[in-house]
């Protein structure tokens, strides 16, 4: 069978035009969304739908929670913060489809009764804000938001908000702060987002992806998606795909599709005279695949039983003549600028990591500083508020794991 994209088709990627998009091919997930609104969540828990975000959560999961909570006010954010190295889906989507987008978030509206829907986008992405700030223009006075609103019984408010463009702005937590104060600092968790997120209100906080992706299920049903993916996963999924390989881009495939797929099928194999060395699953903040995990099917479950995660589904593939050490110490810099300050350990630890690893890859590391790295790693991780402090150690324990006599071979004692 061959497999027909449906986030990246050329029907749904119609273009900016509301009224285009509508006669052609989209509004239809919302629509049967409000013929049969108590069937949305049920329909997202058979299809399997997990958040792409990185978690991979079960997308029903979150909304019934918010379903579940009595308040006049209820928020949906889109998240499009989108900072990470290797990870240019959602910025891809956001600029050749922001109405599938809406509607999936309108659809998140009506089943959990949510009367504000924010579109939160990165500002550095200029294109991606220009394109959605316009596509909200038309929804805000098309009929089918007024049915939304007749559903609700009330006013729905429907607007574009800028993410400070910080890595750390895409964390849950960090984007409610956005929202509410500016500075995206994380937050303690609970109160959880679904009992107290924007002001206080029950809020339901969802990658791009994910809202891309519902309208889909709507129309087409569980079964379908369910049988969209290998094995036992469902769906597609886009893969970012990056590093030394002959075609990187944007790919979306069946989920679980293979990893020697990705790279040697779709990606065209590695650059010519390299060789296949790593691949950075799920971004930097991931576990290390090596060549005898070329097989692993990329899906949440698959990854996670290899101790690894899907992530955002970025796969930056490293050739055999790529330093391990050097890659790893880029992706920690990245990490200790990123750090919000608020926890010591975090401000610190990545600060630490980095200068260490930038010793060792500059040819003056010693025995000593691969053991405070070893240490650093076991101290580190659930240390700070939010995941980043866990993602910069979680690279560099991995590294280690994998590549540790690259590491004792660029040491001077
Ligand atoms: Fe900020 Fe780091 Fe603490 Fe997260 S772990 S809240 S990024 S200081």
């Amino acid at each position: 069978m061959i497999f027909e994209p449906i986030l990246l088709s050329t029907k749904t990627c119609i273009g900016a035009d509301l009224n285009l998009w509508l006669s052609d091919h989209g509004g239809h997930g919302l629509k049967q969304a409000l013929k049969a609104p108590e069937l949305i969540i049920d329909t997202l828990k058979k299809a399997d739908l997990r958040g792409m975000g990185g978690a991979g959560f079960p997308t029903y999961r979150k909304w019934q929670a918010i379903a579940d909570q009595q308040s006049a006010d209820k928020y949906i954010l889109c998240n499009g913060n989108e900072d990470e190295p290797g990870t240019f889906k959602d910025r891809y989507l956001l600029k050749a489809t922001p109405h599938q987008i809406i509607e999936g978030a309108l659809i998140a509206a009506v089943a959990v009764q949510a009367n504000h829907v924010y579109l939160y986008i990165n500002p550095h992405q200029a294109e991606a804000l220009a394109v959605m700030e316009k596509a909200v223009e038309q929804w805000q006075i098309s009929s089918l938001l007024s049915e939304v609103a007749a559903y609700l019984k009330r006013p729905i408010e429907l607007k574009v908000v800028k993410s400070s463009g910080l890595y750390i702005g895409g964390e849950e937590t960090a984007v409610i702060s956005s929202v509410e104060e500016g500075f995206p600092f994380p937050r303690e968790k609970p109160p959880y987002p679904f009992e107290s997120g924007v002001f206080g209100k029950p809020s339901l906080i969802n990658n791009v992806e994910t809202f891309a992706t519902v309208p889909h299920i709507l129309k087409n049903g569980a079964e379908w998606y369910n049988q969209l993916g290998i094995g036992n996963a469902s769906g597609t999924k886009l893969y970012s795909l990056s590093g030394d390989v002959l075609k990187p881009g944007l790919y979306e495939l069946p989920m679980g599709t293979t990893l020697r797929e990705l790279v040697f099928t779709y990606g065209g194999g590695m650059l010519t005279s390299s060789h296949f060395k790593a691949v950075f699953t799920g971004g930097p903040s991931n576990t290390l695949l090596t060549t005898a995990d070329l097989d692993v099917h990329m899906d949440f479950d698959s990854l996670k039983e290899k101790g690894s995660s899907l992530g955002t589904g970025a796969m930056i593939v490293i050739s055999e003549g790529t330093s391990i050490v050097r890659k790893v110490a880029e992706y920690v810099d990245f990490f200790a600028a990123g750090s919000c300050g608020q926890c010591t350990s975090c401000k610190t630890g990545t600060y630490q990591l980095a200068r260490l690893l930038r010793r060792i890859d500059t040819g003056s590391g010693l025995r000593t500083d691969l053991r405070a790295l070893e240490s650093l790693c076991s101290l580190l991780p659930g240390s700070g508020r939010c995941a980043l402090i866990d993602g910069a150690a979680t690279v560099v324990s991995s590294s280690l794991k994998q590549f540790y006599q690259e590491y004792q071979q660029q040491l001077i004692d």
